[in-house]
């Protein structure tokens, strides 16, 4: 069952889910004194007019009516321009390739990679050794360190649970690492527990107010104020916590 809640968080720094793929075709326009390009996507929907959109790792999106020549898009594009352009300059800059000694983020501070061929993923000090040469190309240095933060989350989160449950005096169904765009973790109506594997690059404080918070609706289903009262008995600076999670959404982490 989902839960509402202050737990729930924006995580920017999640990738768009792709959407199902129509035609597209690329195109540029000179304007203002820049290139702006573009995609023009056919619609198969009962799309009547063109709809523009600008969204960070898409970029400029035309939807066009299938009837509509792509001439209009172009011309769309032009009068928007000075939107469009905005829009694209308030984009974050996009996160670095990953590459021996970047910076990635771990339990509230960050780890430096390293890479060394035939060995790791372990964590060393504060390096962060994963087996690769060191020219690997980014996305195989994502999907290491990715692979590294979910191993890490299923031996983490599971044990800051077990330690909360047996102190609080309940026993969740069961306690899963799952990949939530949205959510930090959420409890069920038969009492399984499903926690965000990104709760490891957050403080250990912060996975405590959601392990704390979880468990805390096993007791209390809603958000009403006895529950809010069992939380404060176990965590009672969990705002704080909580403010940790909101931090921890805006840096840059490997998708
Ligand atoms: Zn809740």
């Amino acid at each position: 069952m989902r839960r509402e809640g202050a737990h729930r968080s924006r995580l920017p720094y999640t990738p768009p889910v792709p959407r199902s793929q129509p035609p597209a075709e690329q195109a540029s326009l000179a304007v203002l004194g820049r290139t702006i390009e573009y995609t023009v996507v056919r619609s198969h929907q009962r799309l009547r007019t063109l709809e523009i959109s600008v969204r960070p790792g898409e970029g400029v999106r035309v939807a066009v009516p299938a009837f509509v020549p792509s001439g209009e898009a172009a011309a769309l594009v032009r009068r928007r321009a000075a939107w469009i352009l905005a829009r694209l300059d308030a984009f974050p800059p996009a996160p670095p390739a990953l590459a021996p000694g970047s910076q990635v983020p771990y339990r509230g501070g960050f780890v430096r990679l390293a890479f060394v061929p035939g060995q790791g993923p372990l964590l060393h000090g504060a390096e962060l050794i994963v087996p690769l040469a060191p020219g690997a190309h980014p996305p195989a240095v994502e999907a290491e360190v990715n692979a590294w933060y979910r191993a890490r989350a299923a031996v983490l989160v599971p044990e800051a649970v077990a330690e909360w449950a047996a102190l609080m005096g309940v026993t969740p169904r069961a306690v899963l690492i799952r990949d939530q765009k949205r959510r930090w973790g959420s409890c069920a109506a038969n009492g399984t527990l499903r926690l965000n594997w990104r709760l490891v690059l957050a403080p250990s404080a912060a996975l405590d107010y959601v392990a704390v918070h979880e468990l805390a609706h096993l007791r209390h289903r809603d958000h009403s104020r006895a529950f809010w009262e069992e939380v404060t008995r176990w965590l009672p600076d969990w705002k704080s916590r909580r403010t940790l999670l909101s931090e921890i959404a805006f840096r840059q982490v490997p998708s």
